[in-house]
């Protein structure tokens, strides 16, 4: 992987894979993602940054049939494919949006194992940059 995370605040590369970062409340242990300045249960302020699980659970999900309004969208030049957005539970930690890499509603469950991705995006400027995504996990299960 050569380029850069798109959101340094959000997401680090860790010995060459990409991780999210978090916040977490030194108060009550809360977790959020993206990281705020005081704790969403407990207003406390004493919120450390945290490296959040690489593999989760669907939680929910829906198939982006149609361009979203751009900005903040970033079309990819020829015709608009679309895509999986979902929100994936880390275990003990926090609900995360995001998109996936699976695009077919016949294959996406809620409750299915999902591992955390990475997907090449082109910014505003045009510059070539790395953002995450999950993608199913291969479970073995026919079909
Ligand atoms: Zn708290």
């Amino acid at each position: 992987m050569t380029a850069r995370p798109i959101d340094p605040r959000i997401m680090e590369l860790h010995d060459g894979e990409l991780r999210l970062l978090g916040g977490r409340c030194g108060t009550c242990a809360e977790t959020d993602f993206p990281a705020q300045d005081s704790c969403r249960r407990c207003g406390g302020v004493e919120m450390s940054t945290v490296r959040l699980a690489d593999q989760g659970v669907l939680w929910s999900w829906t198939v982006q049939r149609f361009p979203p309004p751009s900005p903040p969208y970033v079309p990819r030049g020829g015709e608009f494919e679309a895509f999986g957005v979902g929100y994936v539970e880390l275990p003990g930690e926090v609900i995360v949006e995001a998109l996936l890499t699976e695009s077919d509603a016949e294959k996406l469950r809620i409750g299915m194992p999902m591992r955390l991705t990475t997907l090449d995006v082109l910014t505003h400027c045009g510059e070539q940059a790395t953002t995450f995504a999950f993608e199913p996990v291969a479970t073995g299960e026919p079909g």
